[in-house]
């Protein structure tokens, strides 16, 4: 291969890297190329259509822009607009439906009740009262503190476990933190996002107008790793995984990945909504998703695609950081190194944060690594 001038290397396509490579050739007039190990642009945002049916669907697991950052939508709004898609969620257990997170309706559903808000709250305030502690050790400390041992049963401790192949006793209790209890009938699952939906034409289109000045320039199925030398260049951003970039000099860490495997169904709706959770021990799969229920506006062929999720060990696709002090203390030690031996590389994007964030968050993170950049970097 020739050599490569440029006056950035940005080592992934996913949205961190893309963000950056727009903001730096736009408004900085630099030269930005970047390389991706995949075959395609956008990182675990990328969204295709089936060939058969016609639907899009999103590679690496169902996509929900949701936001309450001004800032960012303002960012994000040059470059698409949004459908009117409200994300909810099910879960079929024992072969009910049943509405979550775990609210009003969920409860009366279940315990076969008809409370309302005050009563629902006292009866949760009942069945937890032995489970109160002031400093929850792990994930079901906190779980059964706050809906009691019968919800956390069916819909939560054999979903954890398959999810994250560790008892809930070993995960920390930070996790139970994403799922909310409402005493309402609210359902939808983001309730305090102000802007919420999918991408009108996709999440791929996204990309592809981020990529589009000239200065620009991608380069496909490319492993980056720090031995290349035909490639001239002042900056690198790293988007990857630090241990991986430094040999595992300390160690491994931990991730949770996933496995998706699809079915085309001839008829025109499957299960009424874009997911479906299945937190029964007997299913391997977690969750069923649905994705011509992301896009109501288009107009879809009689047949609809399902895809089911199957968590899996550590594997080549990192999907969630294992978010435990070993492997906190394994990244600050790769972060450490870094920053002591080469200067010239920024890292950022949630593989090399090691850290679960929404889209909003990887877009605010890439706009403020820019103005450090623009501040700090000639
Ligand atoms: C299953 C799942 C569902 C999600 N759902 C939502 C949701 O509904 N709503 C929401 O807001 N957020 C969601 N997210 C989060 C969202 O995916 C992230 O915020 C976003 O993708 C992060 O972008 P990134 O650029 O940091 O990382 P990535 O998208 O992972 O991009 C990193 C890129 O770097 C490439 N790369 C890595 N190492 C190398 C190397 N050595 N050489 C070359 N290329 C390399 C990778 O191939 C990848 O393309 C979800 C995440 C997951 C895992």
């Amino acid at each position: 291969m020739k050599k490569i001038k440029t006056d950035f290397l940005i080592v992934g396509s996913g949205l961190y890297g893309c963000v950056l490579a727009e903001r730096i050739a736009n408004k900085l007039k630099k030269k930005v190329t970047i390389i991706e190990k995949r075959n395609h642009i956008g990182g675990n945002c990328y969204s295709e259509i089936d060939k058969l049916t016609g639907i899009e669907f999103h590679k690496y697991g169902s996509h929900i822009f949701h936001t309450s950052n001004k800032n960012v939508w303002n960012y994000l709004k040059k470059f698409t607009s949004l459908n009117n898609y409200k994300h909810q969620v099910l879960s079929k257990y024992k072969s009910k439906i049943y509405q979550m997170p775990i609210n009003l309706k969920t409860i009366n559903q279940f315990y076969d009740k008809n409370f309302n808000s005050l009563e629902a709250e006292n009866f949760i305030k009942n069945k937890t009262k032995k489970f109160r502690k002031k400093n929850p050790k792990n994930f079901e400390e906190k779980a059964l503190m706050q809906i009691g041992q019968d919800l956390y049963k069916a819909f939560i401790k054999n979903y954890t476990e398959k999810q994250w192949g560790k008892n809930p006793k070993k995960l920390p209790s930070s996790i139970f933190n994403r799922l909310p209890l409402r005493f309402n009938d609210n359902k939808t699952y983001f309730k305090n996002a102000l802007i919420e939906g999918i991408p009108l034409n996709g999440y791929t289109e996204i990309f592809k107008k981020l990529t589009s000045n000239p200065l620009i320039n991608v380069i496909y199925k490319k492993n980056f790793n720090l031995r290349q030398k035909n490639i001239v260049n002042n900056y690198i951003i790293y988007t990857g995984p630090l241990d991986k970039l430094l040999g595992y000099k300390f160690g491994k860490l931990e991730w949770r990945s996933v496995k998706f495997k699809k079915k085309i169904i001839n008829k025109k709706n499957f299960q009424d909504n874009s997911v479906v959770n299945y937190p029964e021990k007997k299913y391997k799969f977690t969750r069923i998703h649905e994705p011509r229920h992301l896009h109501e506006e288009r107009k879809y062929k009689n047949k609809t695609l399902i895809i089911k999720e199957y968590p899996q060990l550590n594997n080549d696709e990192p999907y969630y950081p294992v978010n435990n002090i070993k492997n906190r203390l394994i990244h600050s030690k790769y972060r450490k190194y870094l920053s002591n031996n080469y200067k010239n590389i920024i890292i950022g994007g949630r593989l090399a944060d090691y850290a679960y964030y929404d889209m909003d968050m990887t877009i605010a993170a890439a706009l403020n690594k820019f103005n450090y950049i623009k501040k700090n970097i000639k």
